[in-house]
């Protein structure tokens, strides 16, 4: 096949589709499925490669940040559901070290939340987080990448929130490989995770994976109508 690629050696993890997983759609293809029976069973798959207790298949890692700060304001609340984006009467504030903001944070503030800087563009403290939560804070979000600074760093972010009683989650898009990158988060304490399907790992382009702790995977699902 004659494709002009562009781009591709800017990028440190030119990855194809291997053949089995070219075959393995087309197989799948084939047949019809509940796809609410099918989601569950894969994410199931996600859920052990993540050592987490639930997963799922999402579209792109950008789903998986909506469906993270969704589940974090909603919870398991089926009226909180139905009326995001309106955030009426929910925790809708999403807080994100300065530095770490992205062209791919506007995903964390798509389902109706606000986003709340702490820290500068370079540095951050405990201090700085710790000012920052308030009873309107639906979680703190992590984004690990090689071109963000890291702040106070995860572990420590993690364990702030622990004390608030604050979720941590996190978008790890490009971290794998390695594969050990699937559940070190998670083992960390990272109540969420989500990563690209597209990138490293080699899947179709707008997939993505989510994974994190039961009730707030389940209240992931439910924003994601997998009913
Ligand atoms: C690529 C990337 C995303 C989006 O991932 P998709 O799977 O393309 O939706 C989000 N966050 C970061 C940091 C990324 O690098």
């Amino acid at each position: 096949r004659d494709y002009k690629v562009t781009g591709v050696q800017t990028c440190a993890l030119p990855i194809l589709m291997r053949p089995e997983v070219l075959q393995a759609m087309d197989d799948a293809a084939q047949v019809f499925v509940n796809m609410t029976d099918l989601n569950r069973a894969a994410g199931e798959v996600v859920a052990r490669a993540c050592g987490a207790d639930k997963g799922l298949v999402t579209s792109g890692c950008a789903a998986a940040q909506v469906l993270m700060v969704a589940a974090c304001m909603t919870g398991q609340n089926e009226d909180n559901v139905e009326q995001l984006p309106d955030t009426t009467g929910m925790k809708n504030e999403v807080i994100l070290f300065k530095g770490q903001r992205n062209r791919y944070d506007k995903s964390f503030v798509t389902p109706g939340a606000t986003l709340v800087e702490f820290g500068s563009e370079t540095d951050a403290t405990v201090e700085e987080l710790e000012a920052a939560i308030n009873e309107n804070t639906a979680c703190i979000a992590f984004v690990v990448a090689p071109f963000l600074p890291t702040g106070i760093g995860l572990e420590e972010t993690i364990r702030l929130a622990r004390e608030h009683d604050v979720p941590v989650i996190v978008d790890a898009a490009a971290e794998v490989p390695p594969r050990a990158n699937l559940s070190k988060f998670i083992k960390m304490g990272a109540d969420m995770v989500g990563f690209s399907g597209g990138k490293g790992i080699g899947g179709p382009q707008a997939t993505g994976l989510l994974a994190g702790s039961s009730d707030l995977m389940e209240a992931a699902f439910m924003n994601s109508l997998n009913l």
